[in-house]
């Protein structure tokens, strides 16, 4: 069962808001022809769910058991939740500004570990990105990435998301909403953001995302023809 060709490519690609993942993420699975998985997805409708349901985000217990109880669906773009269409609900700026207390809670983490990691285990295997794939939910994937870019570009990423979803926002406040989510997703406790010891660190501020989608394909292939 161990042989490599039994086991399923995982090319795990981490990294803070506005680095770039989710574009760099469907070139490398569009090039690989993998799936994608988006984590922060599952986060952000596990935060939906409870803010609709007039729930505190900073109550552990009622984040546990809103995420034992959603049905998430979250197959290449899109994102359902106990069967409805959410997503463009959960980008918005209400789920945003919560999603980092609630993805702090251990028992919202183990409930969306395990399903990530059926998921990858029903499509046989994917591009994950998130901020915990490289470090604690697949620490043996094949490929490991930790994508960063400068605060302004980040920031000027996310003003471009908010515009391109008719939001208008000054570029500090987002800038300063990003900071804070960083700081949050760096300091918890459990599976907090950082870049696992083999992931290749990747500055996508001044690069191309095809020049940095070819780079990852590069290495998948290569360690593809090694084993
Ligand atoms: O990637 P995105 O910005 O949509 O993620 C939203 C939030 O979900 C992050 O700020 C983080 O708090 C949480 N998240 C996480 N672990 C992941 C993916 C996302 O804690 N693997």
């Amino acid at each position: 069962m161990s042989d490599a060709h039994s086991h399923p490519t995982v090319v795990a690609v981490d990294g803070p808001s506005g680095s770039g993942k989710s574009t760099v993420s469907r070139g490398v699975a569009d090039a690989l022809g993998l799936h994608v998985l988006d984590t922060g997805a599952m986060y952000r409708a596990v935060t939906l769910a409870m803010l609709e349901r007039g729930l505190d985000p900073s109550d552990e217990k009622a984040a546990a058991s809103t995420a034992r109880d959603a049905r998430i669906d979250v197959d290449d773009g899109r994102v359902q939740l106990d069967g409805r269409d959410v997503g463009t609900a959960i980008r918005g700026p209400d789920v945003t500004a919560a999603v980092s207390t609630v993805s702090a809670h251990p028992g919202v983490r183990k409930v969306l570990v395990d399903r990530q990691r059926d998921w990858v285990a029903r499509h046989g295997g994917g591009v994950v990105e998130g901020r915990d794939i490289g470090t604690v939910v697949f620490p043996d994937a094949a490929v490991k990435v930790f994508l960063t870019a400068s605060d302004d570009e980040r920031a000027r990423r996310r003003q471009r998301d908010e515009r391109a979803a008719h939001r208008e926002v000054d570029v500090g406040e987002v800038r300063d909403a990003l900071e804070r989510r960083d700081r949050l997703d760096t300091t918890r406790a459990m599976s907090p953001l950082r870049k696992a010891d083999d992931a290749l660190l990747v500055d996508t501020t001044d690069r191309d995302a095809s020049d940095v989608i070819a780079e990852i394909v590069d290495r998948v292939e290569a360690g593809r023809a090694r084993s």
